[in-house]
């Protein structure tokens, strides 16, 4: 985690910049805490995450608060926190944010988040920066938008942004992205508005089954090399990557609780499933698995499924594996969107975490109690 972050620091160094961690991709406490004692600021994307970011020791004034449906109450939190920067992603929510930071006799520092419309040859789920995604605001109608906020006596426009998706493993859409939000840039500071800071979001991908996404430190040279070759050198470039900070740095131990051999498939069932790790039955993602204890053969093919009752609850598929009941497996890059989309599905509690420095591990979660679970209902009276 901390070698993927001085990638980052290291392509960005001598410029000016802030890299926000995009919480949502691991949002644990601990995980915060150290990215927060390592400069970080954070990108969040609801009133949950910046309590955490708060809890954590984060500091404020370096989160950026992106997502399409703010609602008034999360607003007025971010306020009161002092948050760093709205990303505002369409003209009513400018309207709303306007009309609640001059209620509390506060300018809310904004940016207006663009949909570049860049194809980011990613999974359709994780694309976020074309004209068919719900994200931002559409590149025809930002200079429009950036007029409006100006008139808003709440608002106080600091920079833009745009994010395009995720798993990115190519560099292209990063640099058609740069050039489209560069011309915006242009064209709004032709119109009388400072812009202080760029925002081009996360979505580096990371390793799953060799693929070779760009080295950050080579991206971000890229990045900064045409950003000062159009004279924006000053500009304060902001980053928010999420994935490419955690994804590798996580695994998931499960162990094998039956092998149900059979035909045509031979099932191994371990006692993760997709309520821990959601990714494959979500987007038929590939995660590697890696038998703890290394057994002679034989090599069998299995699909490793999980104990809840969806069909879709499958781990990995077509899996050539020596393992043996009560073996444990490490299912590898689960750091990024994996606990973080965990839900009770099955009334299954969720796993605890450790976090491992060298020799040293330290829980940082508690395996969740079937009390936990239920401490929010009620019997009928
Ligand atoms: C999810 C998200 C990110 C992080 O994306 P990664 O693919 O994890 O790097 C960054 N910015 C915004 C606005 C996001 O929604």
């Amino acid at each position: 985690m901390l070698s993927a972050l001085s990638a980052y620091q290291r392509g960005l160094a001598g410029h000016p910049s802030q890299i926000c961690y995009a919480v949502k991709a691991n949002p644990s406490l601990a995980v915060i805490q150290l990215m927060a004692q390592a400069g970080c600021g954070f990108d969040v994307v609801s009133g949950g995450e910046i309590a955490r970011v708060l809890a954590a020791g984060g500091l404020a004034s370096r989160i950026v608060f992106s997502g399409v449906g703010k609602t008034r109450s999360e607003m007025v939190d971010a306020l009161c926190a002092g948050i760093g920067c709205f990303n505002v992603e369409s003209v009513p929510e400018l309207e709303l944010l306007d009309q609640v930071a001059h209620n509390m006799g506060l300018r809310a520092p904004v940016s207006l988040r663009v949909n570049p419309d860049v194809d980011a040859k990613t999974h359709a789920y994780i694309a976020t920066g074309q004209k068919v995604n719900k994200f931002g605001i559409a590149h025809d109608d930002v200079l429009s938008a950036y007029q409006r906020a100006a008139a808003m006596p709440g608002l106080d426009i600091k920079g833009i942004a745009c994010h395009i998706g995720s798993q990115i493993t190519v560099i292209d859409p990063y640099l058609s992205a740069i050039d489209r939000m560069m011309d915006l840039v242009l064209a709004i500071h032709a119109a009388g508005i400072r812009l202080s800071h760029l925002d081009l979001g996360g979505g580096l991908g990371i390793n799953y089954n060799g693929e070779t996404p760009p080295d950050a430190e080579q991206l971000l040279r890229q990045i900064l090399a045409r950003l000062d070759a159009r004279g924006f050198g000053d500009l304060t470039l902001m980053i928010e990557p999420g994935r490419s900070l955690v994804g590798n740095a996580g695994v998931c131990l499960t162990e094998v609780l039956y092998l149900k051999p059979g035909d045509p498939k031979n099932f191994c069932i371990v006692n993760a499933a997709m309520n821990d790790l959601p990714r494959p039955a979500m987007y038929q993602a590939f995660h590697q698995m890696v038998p703890v204890c290394v057994r002679p053969d034989p090599l069998v093919t299995w699909d490793v499924v999980g104990p809840v009752c969806e069909s879709g609850d499958w781990l990995g598929r077509d899996r050539l594996l020596a393992v043996e009941q009560g073996d444990l497996l490490a299912v590898l890059s689960a750091g990024a969107y994996c606990m973080s989309m965990a839900s009770n599905y099955n009334s299954r509690s969720r796993a605890a975490e450790l976090m491992v420095d060298g020799p040293n591990a330290h829980l940082i979660r508690s395996r969740e109690a079937l009390s936990d679970q239920m401490r929010h209902e009620r019997l009928l009276a």
